[in-house]
């Protein structure tokens, strides 16, 4: 066991025992790890308050190297992001973003990058400065990059020529798009046959804004925020690849789609 410092992200609580609590948290030490906190749901406990879900604290920390539950000692705090925390649609996006890192990433395995990432993305919600559908696709894209699972939108995989057509057909089963002029990937037939499940038109567009999201910052787009058309596309590319490649559906998109109805679209 060692005593161990560092930034967090709180994920979830749920109730442990009579009076405490489980916390799951992402670390930038640790990755994403699962911690008790005795006795928080008492009156007196001062820990608690530091413990809320969506804060960014530092935490002390018994870290067990045999064990996948440590013990969380003190915690104090980092960034509240109140200000997404008392915004329905914000706060909804932010819940999308948290359960992505609860199901894709793998446990204590430390990423910094993630780490920032999530802290960046949970910041602009909580700023409000950027539109939340913009932050959430471009979190989605640039954590698959750093998980090394990110779809190719490079050019085509076979033949490595640009994708020009107005609509290129993406395969989650090969990870990237093929061309029209290269063979589909079964035997026989044309490319536009039998796409069925398997494949998914995707507009230039959409491509070339994922490819920009995956390599520059969210803030350099400044206010031009792409149109709710082309970011439905762009998502459900990349929720049809991680379905496909992780056997993941994020459960709260559903969630996030009736928030929106609920509480009007930008
Ligand atoms: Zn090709």
């Amino acid at each position: 066991m060692s005593i161990e410092t560092t930034d967090v992200v709180i994920l979830k609580q749920t109730p442990f025992g009579e009076t405490s609590r489980i916390i799951t948290l992402l670390s930038r030490d640790f990755g994403l790890l699962r911690g008790v906190a005795k006795g928080v749901r008492q009156q007196s406990s001062r820990l608690a308050r530091f413990l809320e879900p969506l804060t960014e604290v530092e935490l002390v920390l018994y870290y067990y190297t045999d064990r996948d539950l440590h013990l969380i000692s003190k915690s104090s705090e980092l960034n509240p992001f109140h200000q997404l925390r008392s915004n329905p649609l914000r706060l909804a996006h932010s819940l999308v973003i948290v359960e992505h890192v609860l199901r894709l990433l793998p446990p204590e395995d430390p990423s910094p990058q993630i780490y920032e990432l999530l802290v960046e993305s949970l910041r602009l919600l909580d700023e409000g400065a950027v539109n939340e559908r913009f932050v959430l696709l471009a979190f989605r894209v640039k954590l698959l990059h750093l998980l090394g699972i990110a779809p190719r939108l490079e050019g085509c995989i076979t033949c490595g020529k640009k994708l020009t057509s107005r609509v290129n057909i993406f395969f989650p089963s090969q990870g990237g798009f093929i061309c029209e002029e290269c063979p589909p990937p079964w035997r026989e037939g044309r490319m536009t046959e039998r796409l069925g499940e398997r494949a998914l038109r995707v507009r230039r567009e959409v491509i070339a804004l994922l490819n920009q999201l995956s390599k520059g910052d969210i803030v350099s787009f400044g206010g031009k925020t792409p149109g709710g058309g082309l970011l439905s596309e762009a998502g459900r590319l990349l929720g049809f690849h991680t379905n496909y490649h992780l056997g993941v559906n994020i459960r709260s998109e559903r969630f996030l789609k009736e928030a929106r109805e609920a509480y009007g679209e930008k």
